[in-house]
Parts: structure tokens; sequence; C-alpha cells
């Protein structure tokens, strides 16, 4: 049995295991050396603790491919924000876009000067609400009933847009018309309970007003 665990044919990252090397290992330490060949066909000797340990991923090429990507996001900022900026514009104002029927068809416009412009979109957002506080945040309508205009928009994660998005829903309870949170207002009934039974439960307004009111007797 070999006393060393044999890496032939085994792939790490970009590396495939060629064969062992006989290096003889240094300090005593029991050290093996592979022959790698990389996906982009260089090959060069590694040792197999680095394989192992995820630390050898490629002949070099994978470490320069990364630096090159970071020196062009460097050259070319704010790509999130400016990636944001295109699905909000093709939602808005490409009819054949998907989402079109929701936004801009709904009467969802975008700031003109926006739109004409991605700089002029990207120095409001970092001026007046500032950078992306993470890559869990997109932008937010405040009042969901708006466009994406000066003053409209704010970072928000996905869990507090579905809930700004429930909170604007409307509804109709005993004839009285209005957002929810309104309407629940106006007929005392609780906020919490009815956005659980229409948002969670999906009943409608009606039965959910009914229910509230059957626990609160
Ligand atoms: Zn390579």
């Amino acid at each position: 049995m070999p006393a060393f665990k044999d890496l032939s044919g085994k792939r790490f990252h970009r590396l495939t295991v060629i064969e062992r090397v006989p290096i003889a290992p240094k300090n005593g330490k029991k050290r093996t050396f592979w022959r790698v060949i990389c996906d982009c066909g260089k090959e060069k000797v590694t040792d197999g603790a680095l394989l192992a340990g995820g630390h050898s991923k490629s002949c070099g090429c994978l470490q320069r491919e990364t630096v090159a990507a970071a020196s062009i996001a460097r050259k070319r900022p704010h790509k999130d924000l400016r990636d944001i900026w295109y699905q909000i514009r093709e939602r808005c104002c490409n009819p054949s876009n998907k989402a079109f029927s929701f936004y801009g068809a709904s009467g969802i416009c975008l700031c003109p000067e926006w739109k004409s412009s991605v700089w002029s979109f990207v120095n409001y957002v970092l001026d007046h609400i500032g950078p992306r506080p993470s890559s869990g945040h997109t932008i937010d309508r405040i009042n969901g009933k708006m466009g994406y205009l000066p003053g409209n928009i704010r970072w928000a994660t996905r869990k507090e847009q579905s809930r700004n998005r429930k909170s604007n829903l409307v509804v109709e309870i005993d004839g009285i018309k209005g957002c929810l949170k309104e309407v629940c207002e106006k007929l005392n009934l609780s906020y919490t309970q009815m956005l659980y039974k229409i948002g969670k439960l999906k009943q409608d307004p009606q039965t959910a007003a009914a229910t509230v009111r059957g626990i609160g007797m």
C-alpha cells in the first residue's frame, strides 16, 4: 500500500493531476509532489497538500484573470448601480421586457433625466441615498404607486420591499376602499393580523376581516 494518498486523475479546480513526481521531502516532512495540467494547457509541479487544501487552483492563470477583472471593475466604477439602472429602465421603458406590464404599462415611470443618463441616476443615488448598503439591497420606491423619481427611491432589502408592497395593498372592506393600513385604522382592525391573513394565508380582505373580528370576540 502506498504511504501517500494517490491523487492521480483527481481534479482540483482547474488542475488535473497527471502523476506523482519523486521529489525527496525536506526536513523529514511527509510531502508528495504531483505533476498537474491546468485547463489552459500548462503543466506544473505542485505540493499535494496545497492541492488538497484548495490553495493551488490553477497554473497561475486564475490569479491573472482575477487581477484583470478587478482592474476592469476599478476603471468602471459603480457597476452594480449601473446594472440596477439598466434593469429599472428595461421594466419601465421597454415594452418587450417581461415585467413591463407591471411597471411602464402600469404608469411606473423612470424620471426622464435618469432615463437619458445612467450617470445622472448614479450620482443622484450616491448623493441622496448613499452607496448600496449590501448586495441584498435594491432600489425601492417609497410610494409604490409612483415611479422611480427623485425623492421616491431608497435602498431596501427584498423583505422590506415585499412588506412595503403589502402595506400599499389596496383593499375594500365593508365598502371602505383604500390602502390596507388606512382601512384597518378606520375599521379598528389589527393591521398585523390582517396582513398575515391576506399576505400569508391568501384570504380575501373581507374574509380576513371576519376572522380577525372573530378572534377579537
Ligand atoms: Zn492555467
